[in-house]
């Protein structure tokens, strides 16, 4: 089987194997061998690493990791694409491919087995459609991740890595800040995938945090503050977390942390880093 990851042996393969995109999976394919050594590249991927890749469609990424990785394991939701996996990774004893929604396996499970507990690199072009939750519930679930490599939409991207003050700071900035370290490694155009997808993208590798930059009595209360503060963002703070349908503080226990941790009275959620997120969770936990 040849190498994918241009143009002409993807439309070989697709040929091949009469395959039709899904829109509803989001298949964008890559074609830029370019990308792909940058994603490898990005994700530092060695031997020594067990890679769960997340959506390997016809295995162009999934090739490249084969190369670098000890394992590779390979979840894909189109049954459509396993026959063609068969084929294109046919020269690969280090690859193991699971026909399941990602967002249905037991991660923690499959990184014990097939890792003894120790932390797994993720590496995906993934699928726009589910990208938030695909990383949340890598976080939240404490999946022993490494790392997490992959290609999202340019714009999630750019949320992902903003701080405060930024308009692209939001709940997913502090979240994702939060567990990791953000880092865009590249702007990806539209024509480096087929189908060309709508937007542009980026390759973003997210470090997991040893221990979280912030220690906070109740994690539950501090992303609710968050997504209460970031749900009306033209809103002060105050009146934010006042109007929040799943926060029963009065204005006046709102008002005393807001001036607890040294904040004016009429400062707005975006200004707040992820630190005083945290020192306002400690100070209304007590309450
Ligand atoms: N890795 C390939 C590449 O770079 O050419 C394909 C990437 S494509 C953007 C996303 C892939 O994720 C598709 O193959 C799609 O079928 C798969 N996918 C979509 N939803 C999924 C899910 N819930 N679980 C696992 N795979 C999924």
């Amino acid at each position: 089987m040849a190498y994918l990851g241009n143009p002409k042996e993807t439309i070989a393969v697709l040929q091949k194997y009469g395959f039709n995109f899904q829109k509803k999976f989001g298949q964008n394919f890559l074609i830029d061998t370019h990308v792909l050594n940058k994603i490898v590249d990005a994700a530092g991927v060695t031997r020594d690493d067990l890679v769960l890749e997340i959506g390997p469609g016809i295995g162009t990424l999934t090739q490249y990791l084969c190369e670098n990785a000890r394992k590779v394991i390979a979840v894909e939701i189109d049954r459509n694409l396993i026959p063609i996996l068969q084929d294109t990774l046919s020269e690969y004893d280090n690859v193991t491919v699971i026909n399941e929604d990602i967002l249905k396996v037991d991660l923690v499970k499959l990184a014990q087995e097939e890792n003894g507990g120790r932390p797994i690199k993720v590496v995906a072009n993934l699928p726009y459609y589910i990208t938030t939750p695909i990383i949340m519930g890598l976080f939240e679930q404490h999946v022993p991740v490494e790392s997490i490599t992959v290609m999202v939409q340019k714009e999630v991207a750019v949320r992902m890595q903003a701080g405060p003050g930024s308009k692209d700071y939001g709940a997913l900035s502090l979240a994702v800040q939060f567990y990791a370290e953000p880092y865009i490694a590249a702007n990806v155009p539209q024509n480096c995938f087929m189908p060309r997808p709508d937007v542009s993208s980026a390759v973003i590798r997210l470090r997991v945090h040893d221990d979280p930059p912030v220690k906070v009595k109740n994690e539950k209360l501090l992303f609710d503050l968050i997504r209460a503060s970031f749900n009306q963002r033209r809103k002060t703070l105050q009146n934010g977390l006042g109007n929040a349908q799943n926060l029963h503080f009065t204005k006046e226990q709102i008002a005393a942390a807001i001036e607890a941790i040294g904040l004016a009275p009429s400062v707005r959620g975006e200004a707040l880093t992820l630190m005083q997120f945290a020192a306002l969770a400690d100070v209304l936990d007590a309450v």
